[in-house]
């Protein structure tokens, strides 16, 4: 089976004109597939460059520009997303095991494929190539891809923030970290689709949570509240303490784990807020 090493560029919403929204249900478009194949002794057989054709965010968004170089008008002559998920569905082949450095390009692959309609791509087999390296150095924090090439002293030949540049840094610490004695490979779809099911039931309990004063600890009663997905805001008044309250709680991801996490605050609307 080969392991294929995956990157992806995205543009997102910029405003350009007044009245101009981001789409809700695509928040990152993908504007470039980078990948590079490798055999069971992780020996590179194979790479994959396209540049795809924005449909959502036609016009580049200039922070992604000036990061990635890509700008419009190269876009425009991209290749329409499904003939490049098809293109690489065939170059794939029928068993793979993908491979990326972090969570959000196979979660961001997967967000445009259910977007678009398309749903040729295995999402079973992932290997989180930067969760190997946190593992091996004991690091909470996620390192980025640069960090980690200087670490291990890789050569750096091309620039970053290229998708097809980036998947082959990403193989080559993969070839330095990768112990063949331990299995990395989760399912990451079904891990997703569970992680999913576990939102869903915090977001039904989020505005749920009391309000508890921080001076007294006493709970006070709610004047006002506000839900905003994954979040929730709700403001009171402790009359023992003579203070208004801001509550906040939103579900936060750490360590694999899903939870509400909510704090109390004292919130003085007389302050100017700068
Ligand atoms: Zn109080």
């Amino acid at each position: 089976m080969n392991y294929i090493v995956f990157d992806l560029e995205f543009n997102m919403f910029f405003k350009f004109k007044e009245g101009s929204f981001a789409n809700s249900n695509l928040k990152n478009e993908i504007i470039q597939i980078g990948a590079v194949k490798l055999n069971e002794k992780l020996e590179t057989i194979g790479e994959f460059d396209l540049l795809i054709k924005p449909v959502i965010y036609k016009r580049m968004n200039p922070y992604v520009k000036k990061k990635t170089n890509i700008n419009t008008s190269r876009v425009v002559k991209g290749t329409p997303f499904h003939e490049a998920i098809e293109s690489f569905k065939l170059w794939l082949g029928n068993e793979y095991i993908l491979c990326a450095w972090g969570h959000d390009d196979i979660l961001g692959l997967r967000q445009n494929c259910l977007f678009f309609g398309f749903d040729l791509l295995c999402f079973d087999k992932f290997i989180n190539i930067q969760q190997i390296y946190m593992n091996l150095r004991s690091l909470t924090n996620q390192p980025s891809l640069e960090s980690v090439v200087e670490e291990l002293e890789i050569e750096i030949s091309s620039p970053f923030h290229d998708a097809l540049n980036d998947a082959a840094y990403t193989s080559d610490i993969f070839r330095k970290v990768y112990d063949f004695s331990e299995n990395p490979i989760i399912n990451w779809e079904k891990e997703q689709m569970e992680n999913e099911l576990i939102i869903e039931e915090l977001t039904t309990q989020i505005d749920k949570a009391e309000i508890g004063c921080p001076g007294c600890g006493e709970f006070v009663p709610k004047s006002r509240e506000v839900t905003k997905k994954k979040r929730y805001f709700a403001f009171g008044y402790c009359v023992q303490c003579n203070i208004q309250v801001r509550h906040i709680s939103r579900i936060t991801h750490k360590n694999g784990v899903y939870s509400i996490v909510s704090n109390n605050t004292i919130y003085n609307t007389d302050q100017v807020s700068d």
